[in-house]
């Protein structure tokens, strides 16, 4: 265990898929590990059995932030309250508290009149953050804290930002098109997670593609990136050398279960 762990954020990627079913890659969903907090981005299907493979559990979690309402990036969230009633509810011993776009309330309370009590927690074990949608907005935890942006992609769209007290910064694009404000949001980061939907020449509305990526990272000025969120596409094509054409600095391209290491001294995983 780490003796200081405010001084420590990591950063485990567990699914850099999408939508489209695959054994490689799960949808949607990062921990990050920062103090006492554990923080999930996203929750896409497979988000519970790869939290598992990371060595966490829905137990564990005390913070979701969501950047859209997709269902790969939403759907596992319903299983995963339904989960912490076994055996009982006295299973979860740690509040949980979701931020996400304004109209996440309105969503929640869609799935409560679906689901009723199978999604109740305790009083008090569920706190619901609505985040403006509309410009920028931040709130501070304990260990850390969340600055968003809004991203080009669904009006609800979010990415965020989060930021360990050591100074320390990780970026999540959540899913978008190019985005002045991702640019903003990623400024100096020391990780831009940023989706990468599909090689370059297959371009769609509301996604990124690998060299769009690199531009943002390189206006951002991040001290890596980590492309992730691919179609199946992506598997046959030159990724790296699309998002080369206008990146020149460290690069990740994502699989299940990545972990990245941020210490005050520097990344070091
Ligand atoms: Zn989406």
């Amino acid at each position: 265990m780490d003796t200081d762990t405010s001084q420590t954020m990591t950063v485990t990627i567990l699914g850099s898929g999408t939508c489209v079913p695959s054994l490689k890659r799960s949808a949607c969903a990062a921990l990050v590990r920062v103090g006492t907090a554990q923080i999930l981005i996203d929750s896409g299907p497979g988000t519970m059995r790869r939290l598992l493979e990371a060595g966490s559990s829905i137990f564990d979690l005390t913070h979701i932030c969501y950047t859209h309402l997709h269902p790969d990036h939403t759907s596992e969230l319903v299983p995963l309250i339904f989960a912490t009633k076994y055996p009982d509810i006295g299973r979860r011993t740690k509040s949980l508290t979701i931020c996400a776009g304004v109209g996440f309330g309105r969503f929640f309370k869609g799935l409560q009149h679906v689901y009723g009590n199978w999604i109740d927690l305790p009083p008090g074990m569920l706190q619901v953050v609505e985040l403006d949608n509309t410009g920028p907005d931040q709130i501070q935890f304990g260990d850390f804290s969340v600055r968003t942006l809004p991203v080009e992609h669904n009006p609800d769209s979010l990415a965020f930002q989060i930021a360990a007290n050591s100074g320390k910064t990780v970026v999540f694009s959540g899913d978008t098109d190019y985005s002045d404000n991702l640019v903003t949001l990623a400024q100096g980061a020391d990780l831009l997670i940023s989706e990468s939907a599909l090689p370059d020449d297959m371009k769609v509305n509301g996604h990124l593609t690998p060299s769009l990526a690199g531009r943002i990272a390189t206006e951002a000025g991040v001290n890596k990136l980590v492309l992730t969120q691919f179609y199946p596409e992506c598997e046959q094509a030159d990724i790296r050398s699309q998002c080369r054409q206008t990146y020149a600095g460290p690069l990740v391209l994502a699989e299940d279960l990545l972990k990245f290491t941020l210490t005050a001294e520097g990344e070091t995983g």
